[in-house]
């Protein structure tokens, strides 16, 4: 877990965040390429994705692909969404 980026910006929302993500965070994913269950779940940082209460990705064990499932406004959503796919297109998932 890396934290202390400056500048956070805005109004000081969620601090609530790590409850809340407990409930949100699904048990698995299911694979957005070949719906193969994905039982692993990774919590992802949030931090600068503006309406996005919570971010989970998981990747897929039978085709390596990267599912998300992001939580929070829906236009939000549908940006950020596009923006991940666009970001790690035929790229593999930095650790
Ligand atoms: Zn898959």
């Amino acid at each position: 877990m890396r934290h202390g980026s400056p500048g956070q910006t805005g109004r000081r929302r969620l601090r609530r965040s790590r409850k809340r993500l407990a409930e949100l965070r699904p048990d698995a994913l299911h694979c957005k390429h070949c719906n193969t269950t994905i039982p692993e779940v990774h919590t992802m940082d949030t931090t600068g994705m503006e309406g996005i209460e919570a971010a989970f990705a998981g990747v897929c064990g039978h085709c390596m692909r990267t599912t998300w499932s992001l939580k929070g406004n829906p236009e939000a959503v549908a940006m950020t969404k596009v923006a991940i796919e666009d970001s790690t297109a035929g790229s593999g998932v930095a650790g």
